[in-house]
C-alpha cells in the first residue's frame, strides 16, 4: 500500500502521475527508450518542456512579460542568483525575515549587496508576519523579498504587500497551492519537490525588465537573461524532473486548476487547525492569522511523548510528521498532493492519541 506521506520535502507526488512514469519508463511514446535516455533537444523532451511552461503559464496566468525558467540548483540557488540579477554591490536589497528559509536567503545575499532587514518577526519565534506599517523599506531598493511560506516554521503571507522596489517571492512550499497575481511580483521562485515535482529544478518566474542585467562577472549558468536567451537549456536541464514535474502540472490541470487545489487546501488545513485549537493537548505555535495551509507545526503537551506519537503514526503508515530540528515537536506539510483521506486519517489518530495520554 501507499502510506499517507506529510513529508516537508521532497514531498508526496499524485499516485496517478508515478503510475504514468512508471508505465512510460522503458518506452516513451513508442521510441524504446525512456525520456531520461533522449536528448533535451529531442523533439520528444522538447515537448515535455514546452507543455510543463504552457501549462504553468495557464494555471497561475502568467503574462507575456514574463520569462519562465528551470533552473539547477533547487531555491536555495536563488539565493544567490537574485543579488546577482537584480542589484549591484553597492545597491540596497530589502529582506521581510519570517523564518528559517529568509536567514538562509539574506546569509547568501550579504556578500554580494547592502541588505536592509526590514521587518523580523525573531524576537517572537518568528510566529508571525510582521505588521506591514511597521517595515522599515529603502527607497530604490533593488527588490524587496519576502518567503511567501515558511515551510519550517509554518507561517504564510495571506496577502502580498504592495511595495516601490520589484516584489521577490520565495515560493518553494505553495507555487501551485493557490491563484496568485503574478503581476504584483518582479519575480518568483520555488524549488520543485513540495509542490512541483521531485527534487532537483527550480522554477523562476521573472519579469522581462529584470533579466539581462547581471552584474559583471556573474557566471553564465546564473544569468537569468542568457538562461531565458536559451530557453533554460544554456547547458543540460535536469530532464526527468522536468517531465515529472510536466505529469503534476497536467494533474492539477485535470484536477480543477488552482482555484480547486486552494478550496481543498484551505478544508484540510482547516481541520487539522480546528483540532489543535479545541485540545488542550496539542498546540499551535503561529498566531491565528498568520498560519500557513501548507506547513502545520504543531506540539504535544508534553514533549516526552514525541517519540511515542511519531512510532504510533508510522504504525498506521502516517509518515514524516517529525517537526524540523531546529524548532522540534510535529509537522504536518499538506501539500497538494496530501489527500483529504490522508488528512482525515491524521485526524483520527490525533484524536484517539489525546484520548489514551491527554
Ligand atoms: C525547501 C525550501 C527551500 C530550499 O530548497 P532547495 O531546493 O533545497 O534549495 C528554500 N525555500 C523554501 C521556502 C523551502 O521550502
Amino acid at each position: 500500500m501507499r502510506a499517507f506521506n506529510f513529508s516537508p520535502g521532497p514531498a508526496a507526488l499524485p499516485d496517478s502521475v508515478l503510475e504514468q512514469a512508471r508505465d512510460e519508463l522503458l518506452d516513451y511514446q513508442g521510441k524504446g527508450l525512456s525520456i531520461m535516455e533522449m536528448s533535451h533537444r529531442s523533439k520528444e523532451f522538447m515537448a515535455v518542456a514546452d507543455s510543463a511552461e504552457a501549462d504553468l503559464r495557464e494555471l497561475l496566468g502568467i503574462g507575456g512579460d514574463y520569462h519562465v525558467l528551470f533552473m539547477h540548483g533547487g531555491a536555495s540557488m536563488q539565493f544567490a542568483m537574485v543579488p546577482y540579477n537584480l542589484a549591484g554591490p553597492r545597491d540596497t536589497v530589502d529582506y521581510v525575515h519570517t523564518g528559517s528559509w529568509g536567514t538562509k536567503a539574506i546569509a547568501e545575499a550579504e556578500p554580494l549587496a547592502r541588505v536592509n532587514v526590514a521587518a523580523t518577526s525573531g524576537a517572537t519565534g518568528f510566529d508571525r508576519i510582521p505588521a506591514r506599517d511597521a517595515w522599515r523599506l529603502t527607497p530604490g531598493a533593488a527588490y524587496c523579498h519576502i518567503v511567501s511560506n515558511e515551510t519550517i516554521g509554518g507561517v504564510q503571507f495571506h496577502e502580498f504587500p504592495e511595495t516601490q522596489a520589484p516584489l521577490v517571492a520565495d515560493m518553494s512550499s505553495e507555487l501551485l497551492s493557490r491563484p496568485i497575481d503574478v503581476s504584483r511580483f518582479g519575480l518568483i521562485y520555488a524549488g520543485a519537490q513540495k509542490n512541483l515535482g521531485p527534487a532537483g529544478f527550480a522554477v523562476v518566474i521573472v519579469h522581462r525588465d529584470l533579466a539581462g542585467h547581471a552584474r559583471p562577472g556573474t557566471p553564465r549558468l546564473l544569468d537569468y537573461g542568457i538562461q531565458a536567451e536559451n530557453g533554460s537549456m544554456f547547458n543540460t536541464p535536469p530532464t526527468y524532473a522536468i517531465y515529472l514535474a510536466s505529469l503534476v502540472l497536467r494533474w492539477v490541470k485535470a484536477a480543477g486548476g488552482v482555484a480547486e487545489m486552494a478550496r481543498t487546501n484551505r478544508r484540510k488545513a482547516a481541520k487539522v487547525y480546528a483540532l489543535i485549537d479545541a485540545s488542550n493537548f496539542y498546540r499551535a505555535p503561529v498566531l491565528r492569522q498568520d498560519r500557513s495551509v501548507m506547513n502545520v507545526p504543531f506540539t504535544l503537551a508534553d514533549a516526552s511523548l514525541d517519540g511515542e506519537f511519531l512510532a504510533g503514526a508510522e504504525a498506521r503508515h502516517l509518515l514524516n510528521l517529525r517537526g524540523h530540528r531546529s524548532v522540534g515537536g510535529m509537522r504536518a506539510s499538506l501539500y497538494n498532493a496530501v489527500s483529504e483521506e490522508a488528512v482525515d486519517a491524521l485526524i483520527e489518530y490525533m484524536k484517539s492519541f489525546e484520548a489514551e495520554y491527554g
